[in-house]
């Protein structure tokens, strides 16, 4: 990557961004529009439509019109797959431009976006569209004189919610399987950051994606999210976000009309690290960036870490030191490992966070604090907290920011019931060199996806989802099909 071609970039006004109904770009219903700030320096970068309810329901008409037409459907699977393949191709031809787009209203830091937002968002697409004509239906095994076929059908318009974390790899995971299973989309970006995705579905467009079949619609979670949850006529709701919005969702289902409702949720994942194992520098560095990069607004990141009570101060002292050489500054700054905080509303959570820690007991040995506040923009230095007990506010509830919590413990069962003691249950890791240890742990500790030796970095091959009130339903992998299907019978009289 070069530095002068990101410059050049961030230097390019951003254009006013409609909404893309029935593929056309439309403006709201009452031309109403709303701010979007850049958390690397806390300006006004573009607007986007606010998006009404009446908008909503348009996208959604407009989804219903080409799933009911078959214009995509209908086509072969080879044409779908084309289409597919050829918007993969454009996101990675103009992957520098997305990244960027991304992170000015977004964050994350330049080195991390470009793989994790556009290079995993085309791989994503594209193995959902070598996955279509792979998929087919079954023969049951039936008396001689029945024929009992199995088919797998597109369950008809997705709606998909999407937080301000990763926006286009998340909505890439909604998005291809979806499309690939011949439905129709209704996406629903996050009202901070939007507009990496937004650019996303032109570019679908222009890979040949017929009109309707995937609309945008931005605006308030609480008017246009709303509006979706409460359809008759959305079928299926994918959404990865708060535990707050997702209980929300499942509420709106019960009142519509009980659409399948598939959740992906926060964690409080536990990075357990045992005395023997095998590279205790290596754990430490590792479990830094486990928590720190994108200043903690990963769903998975490893916030709490579990120490072995015998290497407790020299390990924390590690990750401290592995901690304090992460620069924290400038997203689009190559020399940056940790970004900008999303908003000014999470940095302030994320120091009242701290404070609680405080006043629960912890010691904050590293950070605490926000800083370049004369950026303007919203930074805040790794923290970490010591002598985090269980029932503490750190253990039991998602700060989504740059915080880790430390808690020692003493046995194998203490660390398995430490690490099992929140409502939660999306990732972990545990590091050792005993190998009956590690598997032991990868089953005992309730969670969708478990490390051994490392942390994060799973790719599109495997399923990640939660248990607990991580949510429900995998993304990532063939599993994530399943979300987009519908298994129809047929028993046939030979
Ligand atoms: P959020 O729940 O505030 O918002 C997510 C989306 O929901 C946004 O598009 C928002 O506009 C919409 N929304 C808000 N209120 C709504 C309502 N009443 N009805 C319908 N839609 C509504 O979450 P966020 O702060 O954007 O994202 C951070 C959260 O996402 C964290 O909890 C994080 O752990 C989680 N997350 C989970 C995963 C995963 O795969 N499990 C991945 C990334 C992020």
């Amino acid at each position: 990557m070069d530095q002068s071609k990101i410059n050049a970039l961030r230097a390019e006004p951003v254009a006013t961004r409609t909404h893309i109904i029935g593929g056309e770009h439309v403006p709201a219903s009452d031309g109403d529009l709303m701010d979007i700030l850049s958390p690397i320096d806390g300006q006004v970068l573009t607007q986007t439509a606010k998006g009404t309810v009446a908008d909503m329901e348009a996208a959604i008409g407009a989804a219903r019109a080409a799933f009911e037409d078959k214009r995509w459907a209908g086509q072969p699977p080879a044409a779908r797959k084309k289409v597919l393949m050829k918007w993969a191709d454009l996101i990675e031809a103009n992957a520098l431009e997305l990244a960027v787009l991304g992170v000015r209203d977004n964050g994350t830091e330049i080195n991390m976006a470009i793989k994790a937002e556009p290079g995993s968002a085309a791989g994503t697409i594209r193995y959902y569209a070598e996955a279509l004509d792979k998929i087919y239906g079954e023969i049951a095994a039936t008396p001689s004189d029945i024929l009992g076929m199995i088919h797998k059908e597109p369950v008809g318009v997705v709606g998909a919610i999407i937080p301000w974390n990763f926006p286009m790899m998340i909505g890439a995971w909604k998005l291809g399987p979806a499309l690939a299973m011949g439905n129709s989309v209704v996406l629903k970006p996050s009202e901070t950051a939007s507009l990496s995705l937004m650019r996303m579905v032109e570019l679908a467009h222009e890979a040949g994606l017929p009109d309707g079949v995937l609309n945008a619609v931005t605006g308030e979670g609480a008017v246009v999210g709303e509006a979706m949850g409460l359809s008759m006529d959305v079928d299926v709701l994918v959404f990865t976000g708060s535990g707050g919005t997702g209980r929300r969702l499942m509420e709106y289902a019960a009142r519509s009309n009980m659409k399948r409702v598939y959740l992906e949720l926060g964690g409080k994942s536990p990075n357990v690290i045992f005395a023997d194992a095998p590279n205790l520098d290596e754990a430490a560095k590792v479990a830094a960036g486990g928590i720190f990069r994108n200043s903690g607004q990963v769903c998975v990141a490893g916030s709490r870490l579990l120490v072995e009570a015998s290497i407790h101060d020299e390990f924390v002292a590690e990750v401290a030191k592995a901690s304090s050489a992460m620069k924290v500054g400038d997203p689009l700054d190559l020399g940056t490992a940790i970004g900008a905080v999303n908003s000014e509303i999470q940095l302030k959570a994320n120091l009242g966070f701290v404070e609680t820690a405080r006043a629960e007991g912890g010691d904050v040995v590293l950070g605490g604090s926000r800083i370049l506040q004369e950026t303007g923009g919203y930074y805040m230095e790794p923290t970490i907290v010591t002598g985090v007990t269980v029932d503490a506010t750190l253990t039991q509830k998602e700060v989504f920011g740059p915080v880790l919590g430390v808690t020692a413990f003493e046995s194998d069962e203490e660390a398995v019931r430490l690490a099992n003691a929140t409502v939660y249950g999306l990732a972990g890791a545990v590091w050792t060199s005993n190998l009956s240890r590690a598997h032991r742990m990868v089953r005992e500790i309730k969670t969708g996806l478990m490390h051994v030796n490392t942390y994060g970095g799973a790719d599109g091959t495997v399923p990640l989802g939660g248990v607990g009130q991580s949510g429900n339903g995998s993304d990532k992998s063939l599993h994530a099909i399943e979300k987009y299907i519908n298994l129809k019978t047929a028993w046939i009289k030979l």
